[in-house]
């Protein structure tokens, strides 16, 4: 262990004690895409302590222009993001406990994993499961980190359960276009950017020197070389749901009811039943209709004009549709 941080403990802001501190401290990071993976490296390099990721996909072609952790193996075995994720990052430091988790990010399965938690990362790519961060943030009182990025742009803030203004305060101020990377696409450098600010913010607040800490909302546009931060603390409202006088925690009640979901941009429908599927039986059924590929996480298969991937924890992607009605169908013909 001698040698192996020397570079950042000879960084002053961090010092021994700074990483001591690092070591000891146990971060969630809540989707493995491209600002998951990335987030993740960085803070598995640094020493964290224990690092707990959550994901819902698996590994796709497409990812492994931006999401750093993947491998052409991993699309191969179609692996689940946060399976292949711990593969690598246990490689890149075997003194990290990663904690793997192979499921939606909903409120129900995200709090009996809060324990002991110091930080959460937000490296989702929408806003619905942000605010269950936000909500879940406040009420456990644990710091967090949002993120976001679509094309040239990112956004990342910090926010400090009982000290600054939350999620749901700061909305109006942001600059919200609708666009997504599905639409519209995303660079690289985007990624790293975000992260750069993500990640500094999260070693200022695991070695503690809060003084350090931005406070404000940066906003960027790499390709068009503009850069801004926008003071917030006007923002910070009274009457917030989330960081409020009388809190009422509305996202984490709502989001347990959602059963069916459109996957934004993807073309695809996601089912969660309250079961978890026998793979084995399931590919011995299915297997009468066309080619099942498994792995000991999910099987998928083509039906039809769709690819339908069953995830041992009861989710299935239906791709090839953005029609509830359609996906259902499908889903109820395979598995009844
Ligand atoms: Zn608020």
């Amino acid at each position: 262990m001698t040698d192996r941080y020397s570079r950042q403990t000879l960084f002053n802001p961090i010092g021994k004690q700074g990483q001591e501190n690092i070591n000891a401290k146990h971060v969630m990071i809540i989707g493995c895409g491209a600002l998951g993976s990335a987030n993740a490296e960085v803070l598995v390099r640094a020493g964290v302590g224990k690092l707990t990721i959550i994901d819902r996909d698996y590994v796709e072609l497409s990812n492994l222009q931006r999401q750093q952790l993947y491998t052409e193996q991993d699309v191969e075995e179609e692996l689940p993001k946060a399976i292949a994720a711990k593969n690598r990052l246990t490689q890149l430091n075997s003194h990290v406990e990663i904690d793997a988790y192979v499921m939606d990010a909903v409120a129900e399965s995200i709090i009996p994993l809060l324990t002991n938690v110091d930080l959460i990362m937000d490296a989702t790519d929408n806003f619905d499961i942000r605010f269950i961060i936000n909500d879940l943030a406040h009420k456990y009182d644990i710091p967090w980190i949002f993120g976001s990025c679509v094309g040239s742009t990112g956004m990342s803030y910090t926010v400090l359960p009982g000290q600054t203004p939350c999620l749901s305060c700061l909305l109006s101020t942001m600059p919200l276009s609708g666009a997504t990377c599905d639409s519209v696409g995303i660079i690289t450098p985007t990624i790293q950017m975000v992260v750069a600010h993500q990640t500094t913010e999260a070693l200022k607040l695991l070695v503690e020197d809060d003084q350090a800490l931005r406070s404000k909302l940066v906003t960027f546009d790499l390709w068009n070389n503009m850069y801004q931060t926008i003071n917030v603390e006007r923002t910070k409202k009274h009457d917030c749901p989330t960081c409020g006088e009388n809190p009422s925690y509305a996202y984490l009640t709502y989001d347990a009811q959602t059963k069916t979901e459109v996957l934004c941009g993807r073309d695809t429908v996601q089912i969660r039943a309250n079961r978890e599927f026998e793979l084995d039986e399931l590919a011995a059924n299915l297997n009468r209709i066309g080619t099942v590929k498994q792995n000991p996480f999910l099987l998928s298969l083509h039906y039809q004009s769709y690819r339908i991937v069953f995830f041992q924890d009861g989710r299935t992607f239906v791709h090839g549709t953005n029609s509830i009605e359609k996906a259902k169908s499908i889903y109820y013909q395979l598995v009844g």
